[in-house]
């Protein structure tokens, strides 16, 4: 940290700044030649990636809706206009509790337009609760405004950003390690003919597994056995969740290269970037990872250091849409794909589409469950998302472009915070 006086110094610097120029510093001020900026963390109230909508709506209402793993959010403003988000799934009771206590506060009576400085102003209010909870409640908030955002403008999120909603190819998304490699190559071969998919993800070994596996062997038998399968033409992608140390990671990520697999995701355990950097510096194929990362300067970090070659986080867990997109653009910046954590086929997946659909680094496909389906029978929200040919048309109506299922929030667990106007 520097001394006092050199902080005090800074801060009449900025003063003076902002009183000559008449603009705030960071959108006003040019840096000097050869100065550093950092302008795609925010962290500041003047930062602004985006400006979708006019300023001068309050927000006056966030509620929540929870229900096994999933929970619901809606937010209103005072000219009664909506909006629907989700909390991250998993514990999400724990999440809308957080909502409600942590968030809620610093997001009422704001002003929507200004969604980079309200999304700053939650994490920077949250210091001592770094990410987390914070991130997994934060995103509820952040995607229901891009959902109102379309619904103002009367256009699907992707739209917003110059995106269009046509059909985008998904991989089918294996989660299961019980399954002998015989019965999970036959299973993806189904899929593939009955639904066109073009890609598939496997899982290797166990995840946080300290190098072991789910059976002996399974990992080596499965990666060529599942290739075989499904022919030279499908895409496949391994997924360690964690698993290795470098010199397995690399060993398997050999067997994997042997196979043509199109990358190895999060072979180590997440946190450590140092051993990802090591396999991905040892091995031709693309290593992907960061679907737990949710600490943007941790992205930045692992960007800069090669750790990872496609960049995959998860809408929900990194805080929403706009974290998500500065994730992206620091990628974008360094020459790295995106394609996000997206393993089930709640609202997610719908964002994710969306996300895709909108940047200029988007990888080839987005992650498409092909386990147990979380909105059968569209108990959450519809249209369902359908893969026809490999491929999944985003929805065309505004915002998110679905409908959430009233009889679902029905029977969920409800909390209201509101601001009176
Ligand atoms: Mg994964």
């Amino acid at each position: 940290m520097p001394p006092p006086q050199h902080r005090s110094t800074f801060l009449n610097r900025t003063a003076a700044l902002v009183v000559t120029s008449g603009l705030p510093v960071s959108l006003g001020a040019a840096p000097a030649a050869g100065a550093k900026s950092y302008p795609s963390l925010g962290r500041t109230e003047d930062y602004a990636e985006f400006r979708i909508i006019d300023p001068g709506l309050t927000l006056t209402q966030v509620e929540s809706w929870t229900q096994g793993q999933f929970g619901i959010v809606r937010i209103a403003t005072n000219d009664g206009r909506e909006g629907y988000g989700q909390l991250s799934s998993y514990e999400p009771d724990i999440a809308a509790t957080v909502l409600h206590r942590q968030v809620a506060r610093h997001v009422l009576g704001c002003d929507p337009a200004q969604i980079d400085a309200l999304m700053d102003r939650v994490i920077d209010a949250n210091m001592k609760f770094p990410r987390s909870y914070v991130c997994r409640a934060l995103a509820g908030v952040d995607t229901a405004i891009w959902d109102l955002y379309g619904q103002i403008k009367g256009k699907p999120v992707c739209e917003l950003l110059g995106g269009k909603t046509d059909p985008f190819p998904v991989y089918g998304s294996s989660m299961r390690r019980d399954l002998s490699p015989e019965d999970e190559s036959a299973r993806l071969v189904k899929l593939r003919d009955a639904q066109g998919f073009q890609a598939f993800k496997v899982r290797l070994g166990v995840p946080t597994g300290h190098d072991r596996d789910a059976s002996p062997g399974r990992t080596e038998k499965s990666i060529p056995a599942v290739r075989k399968a499904v022919g030279d033409d499908i895409r496949l992608l391994g997924d360690g969740n964690s698993c290795f140390t470098p010199p397995k990671a690399i060993a398997v990520g050999r067997r994997l290269e042997d196979s043509n697999y199109f990358w190895f995701e999060e072979p180590c355990p997440f946190w450590e970037l140092e051993w990802t950097a090591e396999v991905a510096a040892a091995l031709q194929m693309n290593v992907s990872g960061g679907e737990q990362d949710n600490d943007l300067a941790q992205w930045r970090r692992m960007i800069q250091m090669n750790a990872v070659d496609i960049l995959q986080p998860d809408l929900c867990y990194v805080g929403g849409f706009t974290r998500a997109w500065r994730v992206a653009k620091m990628g974008q910046n360094a020459g790295k794909l995106v394609v996000p954590h997206s393993s089930h086929l709640s609202p997610i997946t719908l964002f994710s589409l969306h996300f895709m659909a909108a940047i200029p680094n988007a990888g080839p496909f987005v992650e498409f469950s092909i386990e147990e389906d979380a909105n059968a029978g569209e108990r959450l929200y519809r249209p369902a998302l359908k893969v026809t040919a490999g491929k999944v048309k985003l929805p065309d109506g505004p915002g998110w472009g679905v409908k959430i299922n009233p009889a679902w929030l029905e029977k969920a667990s409800y909390l209201k915070s509101e601001k009176p106007v």
